[in-house]
């Protein structure tokens, strides 16, 4: 079986390293944003908090995953599509956070554009909604 986590590493010219791998198949088996806490409760090989703050600033900058603002304030990271590559982050798509299981994750809905007042120019846009997700109002 093709393992996707080092598929992937590879299409971002990372090397694979059991870290990487690790982290990124737990982005991968995930449909949320994960925190730093998460991903450090999830693994459980020990990871110390250095490995793991530097394996996503890795992937942040590679365009394999982008930060996702929710109302906690702790920073929390999704999967990008394809379109994200080294050379930047395209996408503006709506984050949802859902009030009953707390969790965030990536909608396929695009942010409406917005007009800004004269003088002002946007560089990244970031749209929270919150309410009842999918899973949560069946
Ligand atoms: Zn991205
Ligand atoms: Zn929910
Ligand atoms: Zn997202």
């Amino acid at each position: 079986m093709a393992n996707v986590s080092e598929t992937l590493l590879r299409d971002f010219k990372l090397r694979s390293t059991p870290n990487r791998q690790e982290i990124l198949h737990l982005f991968l088996q995930k449909e949320y944003a994960l925190s730093h806490a998460d991903i450090e409760k999830e693994i459980d090989n020990a990871l110390d908090r250095v490995t793991v703050y530097r394996t996503l600033k890795t992937f942040l900058d590679r365009g394999l995953i982008h930060k996702v603002l929710d109302d906690e304030g702790s920073l929390k990271y999704a999967l990008c599509n394809a379109a994200c590559t080294t050379a930047g982050h395209h996408h503006d798509h709506v984050h949802f956070k859902c009030t009953k299981c707390g969790q965030t994750c990536c909608l396929n809905t695009e942010v409406p554009p917005v007009k800004l007042p004269k003088g002002y120019k946007a560089s990244t846009v970031n749209l929270l909604i919150q309410g009842i997700c999918e899973r949560c109002s069946e």
